[in-house]
């Protein structure tokens, strides 16, 4: 195709709903669309050349799911593997429901949005971006704009600076853009951090290089556990059909998720000491797990990882992987020097550091010629905004499976779409009752109940949530699979016009 001249004009195309982002949201916000709004035309605008989101982008060795498939996957698709899954099986799940719901026709690769421009005249968004293969722009309208453009930005992971990093010789290598050429055969390798991304991918590398030295500030929890669901393998013996396998073990997990996000809070040192206990099953009774893996928050206030047969303490047990708890003093020549005087010798470093939040995936809003700042805004229940007409965004649970909520705010965007051609209503935004005038405004999320780095580095930049639940986003799959789908659309909280 001819590069445009990027003066050119972009031809506006029309949609009723236009779904940003083609990952495990916005396939799942399509198929419910087809399926619960099928009048209504649509499109997926996706800024990669395939579907996916971040298990299209996230490539570095290992990288799999760490929470289980029965509940990361849909509702509507039975997941018939272990509960752990790598990235092409999960690809492959997604692209199974592409395919099986005839949805491809549906999505525009390539295609960056840049700026989403809401008129209240016309009631529509108007939204412009490119094509990043050549260049064109591109301009679209829609009376719905669905966001599910993830959380964090795509192009780059986040790397703190250190002192000296400009010294090092070797090479350092963030997870999220992890080289292909990357050779860490026979390698000594340092791998900054203590996450889930940590716990993935040292066992992976760990028996190629000469040796890998995780170096973490401070401890996390971890489940180390048989990659297997011993009642979805029951039922398949009995040859139980894998609708069923898939609703009943969904139910079994939920249910021991629940139990165990309740006692992490009733009772915080007896999980602790579980978990404890094991990775203590693992590394025997004379290694210290107070230092390396006794973390100094209660359990659930950061994700906890699945460590699928607990490879990463096998990898340590072995003598290929080790752990330094210390914190960086700067970076040297040969590798990195902690603040206790240890000098850590590398050929590579991988900094496990997570990731740089994205509100919105970074498009620059206005709302009637005014751009939107998202943090003046109050979230309601984390998907729609105060001042934004037409919106909802889908941000998925940490404590459970994102995708639970994938299908829950689907419902709920499909029930208000049919609702508002059923009345007429051209427009709906969320405001505060005058009952929720005194209501006290807090960040986004409450610090106390979940507090990972990435949300912490970038909390000045999301909405504020208020004291009452249906003004936050809770983090509760088990209160909101029961109050979502029981919503009075004609509540006092919709404004419709
Ligand atoms: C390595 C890793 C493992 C994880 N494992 C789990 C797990 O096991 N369980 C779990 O619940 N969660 C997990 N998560 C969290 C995970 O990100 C979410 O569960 C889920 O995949 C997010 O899906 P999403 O579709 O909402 O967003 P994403 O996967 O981030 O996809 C968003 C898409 O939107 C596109 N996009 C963004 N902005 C624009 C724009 N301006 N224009 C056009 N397109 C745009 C992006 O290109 C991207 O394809 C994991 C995260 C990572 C990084």
């Amino acid at each position: 195709m001819d590069k445009i001249a990027p003066h050119a004009t972009a031809k506006t195309e029309h949609f009723d709903v236009v779904i940003v982002g083609a990952g495990i949201s916005g396939v799942g916000a399509a198929y419910h669309l087809t399926k619960q709004c099928p009048d209504k035309s649509f499109v997926v605008l996706e800024g990669l050349e395939s579907f996916g989101g971040t298990w299209w982008m996230h490539r570095y060795p290992g990288i799999r799911s760490d929470s289980d498939l029965y509940t990361f996957g849909y509702r509507f698709k039975p997941w018939t593997g272990a509960p752990i899954a790598g990235r092409d099986e999960i690809l492959k799940y997604m692209g199974e429901v592409i395919a099986e719901n005839d949805l491809a026709k549906h999505i525009r690769y390539r295609h960056r949005i840049h700026t989403a421009q809401w008129s209240s005249k016309d009631n529509q968004w108007t939204l412009e971006g490119e094509r990043s293969d050549t260049g064109e722009p591109v301009r679209f309208t829609a009376n719905f704009l669905w966001m599910c453009q993830g959380y964090y930005r795509h192009a780059e992971g986040y790397t703190p600076r250190w002192k000296g990093m400009e010294n090092f010789k070797g090479r350092i290598v963030h997870p999220q853009t992890w080289p292909e050429d990357l050779d860490y055969k026979n390698k000594t390798v340092i791998v900054i951090g203590s996450g889930a991304t940590t716990a993935t991918v040292v066992p992976a590398i760990a028996g190629d290089c000469k040796h890998v030295t995780v170096l973490q500030r401070s401890p996390t929890y971890f489940i180390p556990a048989r990659n297997a669901n011993e009642l979805a393998d029951q039922l398949r013996e009995l040859e139980i059909p894998e609708e069923w396998i898939h609703e009943i073990t969904r139910r079994q997990i939920l249910k021991n998720q629940d139990d165990f996000t309740r006692r992490s809070f009733q009772e915080p040192e007896a999980v602790k000491q579980d978990l404890l206990a094991g990775v203590r099953a693992y590394l025997g009774p004379d290694y210290d797990i107070e230092t390396h893996f006794t973390p100094r928050y209660r359990p659930w206030r950061q994700r906890i990882a699945f460590v699928p047969e607990g490879d990463l303490f096998q990898g340590i047990a072995s003598g290929k992987a080790s752990i330094v708890t210390d914190e960086i003093e700067s970076f040297t020549g040969k590798g990195i020097l902690t603040k206790s005087g240890k000098e850590l010798e590398a050929d590579i470093v991988i900094t496990a550091t997570g990731f740089n939040l994205s509100v919105l995936g970074d498009i620059a809003f206005t709302v009637d010629g005014k751009p939107v700042d998202y943090a003046q805004t109050v979230t309601y229940r984390g998907m729609m905004f105060t001042g934004v007409p037409n919106m909802v965004w889908i941000f998925g649970y940490f404590r459970a499976s994102w995708t639970l909520r994938v299908d829950l705010i689907a419902d709920f965007v499909c029930r208000l779409l049919n609702h508002m051609t059923k009345t007429g209503k051209k427009k709906v935004e969320v405001a505060l009752r005058p009952e929720d005038r005194d209501m006290k405004l807090l960040p986004w999320i409450d610090e106390e109940n979940f507090n990972p780095g990435y949300m912490m580095r970038s909390m000045h930049l999301l909405p504020r949530r208020g004291e009452k639940h249906e003004w936050q986003h809770t983090q509760d799959y088990w209160r909101e699979k029961t109050e979502i789908p029981l919503t009075d659309l004609t509540g006092a909280e919709f404004r419709y016009s």
